[in-house]
C-alpha cells in the first residue's frame, strides 16, 4: 500500500551519514528520523523473518505468493477513482488479502511489501518514502494478519458456513490494517511537521473512503477463499479474470464518467461564461449607447464654442453645418454658411488650389490635407486661414462626410511677410537687399540656361570716396546720401532692371535688356553721368562717382555668387584704373582673381617666412646733397614670383587684416635698422627715417602703443622716426568740413595724431596735392612735413599749372613751418627746377633709387661727399 506520503529522517550520523541524511531527509526533524528509522528497522525484521518463514515452503506457496504479487501490481494499474472524490481504489489487496488467508501472513507480508515498493516506485519520488512503505505494509500485515490468522484457527472458519463470521472477521482485519498502515506513515509526516502523533478525525476525514474499499476488498478476498476451500482452485481460475475484468471494466467506466462529467463541467463552465459575455455585452451595448449619445453631446458642444471655424462639409465642398468661430472668420452669419460652397469664399488664386486638395480636379481623389489658403471676408479683406481637413463620421450617422477646421493665421502671415521683407530688403534704401539679388541672380542664371535668348548683364557699382563722406560729415548723412544714390539708380533704370544695395557703398544692377557689351556700356555711362549731377545734404553739394564692374551671362555661369564675384572683380579693376570709370569683365581678369587668391593665402605665410624686406631710398637735402633720410619701402622676396613690389600686396593685406603684422615688422626693422647706422658712427646720429602706414594702422586702437614699443625696443629717439600718411588717410579720418560737426572716427584719429606726436614721433603727409586737404584743416593738424606727389614732380617741365601748384605747395610749406619733401625727383631739370623753388628736400631716381640695407650702408659709409 502506498499513500503517497513524505517520509522521515533519524538522528544525524557523521561523516557520510550525515550526507546521507542531509540528501535524503533534509526535512526530517530528530523524532521524525527516529521513528522512521525505527519503523524501517522492524519491517525489514518482519520482512525478513517472514521470508525465512517461508523458505521451506512448496513451490505451489511461492507461485500463488507470485501470483498474487502480479496481480496487485496489475490491479495497481487501473486504480479505481471514487466518483467525485479524489480518493482511488485499489483493488489489489484483494489478491494480497486472499493470500493472507489461503498461505498465511508470512507471505502475506512479502506479498504486500513487494507490491507496496513497487507502487511507491511509481507513485513517489524519495527514497524515503519508497523505503518506508513497504516496511509500513509488511508490519501492518504482519501484525494484523497474524491476528487474523489465529482468529481464523480459533475458530475455524474455512467452510461456507463460516462465511459470514469470516467475512467480519476480515472486515474487522481490514479496517485493523488500514489502520496501522495509516498510523504509522500519517505518524511520520505528522512528526516532521511537530504535529501530535495521532490524528483520529484527520485519519476518517482522509481515508474513510480508502477503508470502505479495503473492507470491501477483505469481503471479497473472504468470498473466494470459502470458494476455494469448497470447489478447489478452479473458482479462483474462474472468478479471477472475472474480477479482473470488471475491475477494468469499471476503471475505464469510471474514467469515462470522470471524462463526462469533466466535459459537463467545461460545458457548464463554457456556458457560465457566454452568459457572463451575453450580460456583458448587452451592457456595454447599452453603455455605448450612452456614451455614443454622450459623444455626441459633447461632440456638438466642442463644434459649436470652438475657438477655431469648424464646419462638416460634404465632398464636394458645401457647407452642410458650420459653428460661429467659422461664420466670424468670413464676416458673416452661421446660416449664410449653409449649403454654400467653401469655393465661394477663397480667393480667386487659391480656388484652383482648394478645387485639386478636395479631389474635385479631373484624377484627382480626396485625401485629408492641411493647407494655408485665402479667404475673402465679408467686408473684402483677405484672411489668411489654416485649413484641415478630413473624413468625419457623426455619432450614430451611416454615411461619411468631410471635418474642416479653419484657424485664421493672418496675423501670423502678415508677420512672416514683414520678416521677409526684412530679411530681404535693404532698410536703408528700400532696394533688395544682397540676399534678395542673389535669389534674383540665381533665377536669371537658371532662366538663361534653360534660354540662351534670355541673356543679362549685371552692372557692380561700387562709390568713390564715400568713406569719406561718412568720415567727414557723419554716419547720418552718409545714409541719407545712400538713399539719395539709390534713388538716382533707379532713376537712370529700364523698368524691369533689378538695383539692389549689397552692403555698405556697394550697388548692384541685374540688366536683363543690356546683355550685349554695347547695350552695357550705354547703361554704365548713363549711370556715370547721372552721378556726376552733384547732391545737396545739409547745404552742401556733394559731386559723387562710382567704379564700375560689368560682366555678362554669356560667361556662362551657373551660380549668382559666380556672377556677382566677377562683376566684382571687374569693379576693383575701374578703381585701379583711376575710379570713376567702368570695366568689362573678360577672361583675363579671371586670372587676375586667381592670381590675387594665391597671394592671399602665402601672404599670411610671407612674414614668418622671412620673404619680406626692407628698402630703403634716401630723402637729400637738395642744397647740399646731403642725405638726411632714409624712406622705408616694403618688398615681398616671393620665392617663385621675384621680388613683388607693395601696390601689389598692401591692398590684400589690408584686406585680409593682415596690416598690423606687416606694419609691426616694418617699424621694427626700420627702426633696429636706424639704430644700428646710428651707432656705426657719430655722424649718422642724426640720421632719421620714414616708415609708411595705412590707414588700418590709424584705425588700429593699439597703434600708438606698437609705434612706442618699436621705438623703445630699437633704442631709438622718437624724432627720428617719421610716419607717413597719404593725404586720403588724413583727410577721411581728421578732415572736418566747415559747417559740418565732426564725426566720431575723426575725433579719435585726431587724438591719435596728437599722442603720437607726443610720443615726439614726426609726420608726413604724403602723396600731397592728390587728396582734398584744406588748407585750414590741415594747419590743425600736428604734421611735421608735406610730400609733393611724384605726378606733380614729373609734370614741372610740361605743366605750367603743375609748376605753380608745386611752388604753391612749398610757400605754404613755409608760412605753416612745415618741411616740404619733393617725391619722384628723375632728371636734373626737375631737381634744378625745385632747388630754385626753394624746395630743401627730394627723393627720386635721379638722386637714388630705393637700395638694399647692404647697399645703404655702403652709401652711409661714403657720407660725407654730396649725392648730388
Ligand atoms: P610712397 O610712400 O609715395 O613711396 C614712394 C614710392 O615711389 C615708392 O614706391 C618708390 O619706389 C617710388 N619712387 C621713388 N622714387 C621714384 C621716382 O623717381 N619715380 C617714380 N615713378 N617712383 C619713385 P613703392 O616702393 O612701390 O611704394 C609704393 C607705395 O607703397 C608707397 O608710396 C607707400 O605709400 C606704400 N608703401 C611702401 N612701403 C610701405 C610700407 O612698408 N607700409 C605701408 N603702409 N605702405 C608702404
Ligand atoms: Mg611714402
Ligand atoms: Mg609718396
Amino acid at each position: 500500500m502506498d499513500l503517497g506520503s513524505e517520509l522521515p529522517p533519524l538522528t544525524p550520523p557523521p561523516g557520510h551519514w550525515q550526507r546521507l541524511h542531509a540528501a535524503l531527509m533534509p526535512d526530517y526533524n530528530p523524532r521524525a528520523t527516529l521513528f522512521w528509522w525505527s519503523v524501517v528497522v522492524l519491517g525489514a525484521f518482519a520482512l525478513v523473518g517472514c521470508l525465512g518463514a517461508l523458505s521451506g515452503l512448496p513451490l505451489v506457496g511461492w507461485l500463488q505468493t507470485l501470483a498474487a504479487i502480479v496481480l496487485a501490481m496489475l490491479a495497481g494499474l487501473f486504480p479505481l477513482r471514487v466518483p467525485g472524490t479524489k480518493n482511488s481504489f485499489v483493488a489489489g489487496e484483494i489478491f494480497i488479502f486472499l493470500l493472507l488467508l489461503v498461505q498465511g501472513p508470512e507471505a502475506a507480508v512479502v506479498a504486500t511489501a513487494v507490491e507496496t515498493f513497487m507502487g511507491s516506485i511509481r507513485t513517489s519520488a524519495r527514497w524515503t518514502s519508497r523505503i518506508i512503505s513497504p516496511c509500513v505494509a509488511a508490519l501492518a500485515m504482519g501484525s494484523c494478519g497474524w491476528l487474523l490468522t489465529a482468529a481464523v484457527a480459533r475458530w475455524g472458519l474455512s467452510g461456507w458456513a463460516d462465511a459470514a463470521p469470516l467475512l467480519a472477521v476480515m472486515m474487522v482485519f481490514a479496517t485493523g490494517y488500514l489502520l496501522v498502515s495509516v498510523t504509522l506513515l500519517g505518524g511520520v509526516i505528522r512528526l516532521k511537521r511537530e504535529q501530535p502523533f495521532f490524528n483520529g478525525l484527520e485519519m476518517l476525514s482522509v481515508h474513510r473512503w480508502v477503508g470502505i474499499a479495503y473492507t470491501g476488498s477483505a469481503a471479497m478476498a473472504s468470498l473466494l477463499y470459502v470458494g476455494y476451500r469448497q470447489s478447489g482452485v478452479g473458482v479462483l481460475m474462474v472468478m479471477l479474470p472475472l474480477l479482473g475484468m470488471l475491475l477494468v471494466s469499471l476503471h475505464f467506466y469510471f474514467r469515462q464518467q470522470e471524462a463526462t462529467e469533466a466535459m459537463r463541467e467545461v460545458n457548464a463552465e463554457m456556458a457560465a461564461r457566454e452568459a457572463v459575455l451575453a450580460a456583458r455585452e448587452s451592457e456595454a451595448s447599452q453603455r455605448h449607447w450612452q456614451a455614443l449619445q454622450a459623444s455626441e453631446r459633447r461632440f456638438h458642444a466642442a463644434f459649436t464654442h470652438a475657438s477655431i471655424g469648424m464646419a462638416l462639409m460634404a465632398f464636394d465642398g458645401r457647407l452642410l453645418q458650420a459653428n460661429p468661430m467659422l461664420a466670424a472668420l468670413l464676416g458673416l452669419r452661421e446660416g449664410d454658411l449653409l449649403e454654400r460652397a467653401l469655393q465661394d469664399f477663397v480667393t480667386d488664386d487659391d480656388r484652383a488650389a482648394l478645387n485639386t486638395q478636395l479631389g474635385l480636379m479631373p484624377g484627382r481623389e480626396f485625401e485629408p490635407f492641411r493647407r494655408e489658403l485665402r479667404l475673402r471676408h465679408h467686408d473684402g479683406s483677405e484672411v489668411w486661414a489654416d485649413l484641415h481637413c478630413s473624413f468625419f463620421t457623426e455619432p450614430g450617422a451611416v454615411k461619411p462626410c468631410l471635418i474642416l477646421q479653419a484657424q485664421d493665421v493672418t496675423a501670423r502671415r502678415h508677420a512672416e511677410a514683414g520678416l521677409h521683407h526684412l530679411a530681404f530688403t535693404d532698410g536703408l534704401t528700400g532696394l533688395p537687399n544682397r540676399r534678395r539679388f542673389i535669389e534674383c541672380l540665381d533665377g536669371a542664371v537658371q532662366r538663361c540656361q534653360a534660354d540662351a535668348s534670355q541673356a543679362f548683364a549685371v552692372v557692380f557699382l561700387d562709390f568713390d570716396r564715400f568713406k569719406l563722406v561718412n568720415d567727414s560729415l557723419g554716419h547720418s548723412a552718409g545714409d541719407r546720401l545712400l538713399a539719395l544714390l539709390a534713388r538716382r539708380l533707379q532713376e537712370n533704370l529700364r523698368p524691369g532692371d533689378v538695383v539692389a544695395r549689397l552692403g555698405g557703398d556697394e550697388f548692384a544692377i541685374l540688366a536683363e535688356h543690356a546683355s550685349t557689351p554695347h547695350d552695357a556700356i550705354v547703361l554704365a555711362e548713363r549711370l556715370i553721368a547721372a552721378l556726376r549731377q552733384p547732391f545737396t545734404l545739409d547745404d552742401i553739394q556733394i559731386v559723387s562717382s562710382a567704379s564700375i564692374g560689368i560682366t555678362f551671362s554669356s560667361f556662362g555661369y551657373d551660380s549668382g555668387e559666380a556672377v556677382l564675384r566677377d562683376a566684382d572683380t571687374a569693379m576693383y579693376k575701374a578703381k585701379d584704373a583711376g575710379k570713376a570709370g567702368y570695366v568689362l569683365f573678360d577672361a583675363s581678369l579671371h586670372h587676375a582673381v586667381a592670381e590675387r587668391l594665391r597671394l592671399e593665402g602665402e601672404l599670411r605665410l610671407a612674414v614668418a617666412a622671412g620673404q619680406l624686406v626692407l628698402v630703403y631710398q634716401p630723402l637729400i637735402e637738395l642744397a647740399s646733397g646731403r642725405l638726411t633720410s632714409f624712406e622705408a619701402l616694403v618688398r615681398w622676396n616671393h620665392p617663385a614670383d621675384g621680388t613683388i613690389n607693395p601696390a601689389s600686396f598692401l591692398a590684400i593685406a589690408a584686406e585680409t587684416g593682415q596690416m598690423p603684422q606687416l606694419s609691426d615688422f616694418v617699424l621694427h626693422c626700420a627702426c633696429r635698422q636706424l639704430r644700428q647706422w646710428q651707432l656705426s658712427s657719430p655722424a649718422l646720429e642724426a640720421l632719421s627715417i620714414s616708415v609708411n602706414i595705412s590707414a588700418s594702422d590709424l584705425a588700429h586702437e593699439a597703434f600708438v602703443a606698437r609705434v612706442s614699443r618699436a621705438i623703445v625696443e630699437s633704442g631709438l629717439r622718437p624724432q627720428h622716426l617719421t610716419l607717413e600718411l597719404t593725404e586720403d588717410i588724413l583727410m577721411a579720418r581728421a578732415g572736418t568740413p566747415a559747417g559740418t560737426s565732426a564725426g566720431t572716427s575723426a575725433d579719435v584719429a585726431v587724438r591719435t595724431l596728437h599722442e603720437l606726436r607726443n610720443l615726439g614721433v614726426r609726420l608726413a603727409v604724403d602723396d600731397f596735392g592728390t587728396g582734398y586737404s584744406s588748407l585750414s584743416q590741415l594747419s590743425k593738424l600736428p604734421i611735421d612735413s608735406l610730400k609733393i606727389d611724384g605726378s606733380f614732380v614729373s609734370s614741372l617741365q610740361r605743366d605750367s599749372d603743375a609748376a605753380v601748384v608745386v611752388q604753391t605747395i612749398i610757400q605754404l610749406g613755409g608760412s605753416l613751418h612745415k618741411s616740404v619733401i619733393a617725391e619722384g625727383i628723375e632728371s636734373a631739370d626737375q631737381l634744378q627746377q625745385l632747388r630754385e623753388m626753394g624746395c630743401l628736400f627730394g627723393q627720386g631716381y635721379h638722386l637714388a633709387a630705393p637700395m638694399t640695407t647692404l647697399e645703404a650702408s655702403a652709401l652711409l659709409q661714403r657720407q660725407g661727399a654730396p649725392l648730388h
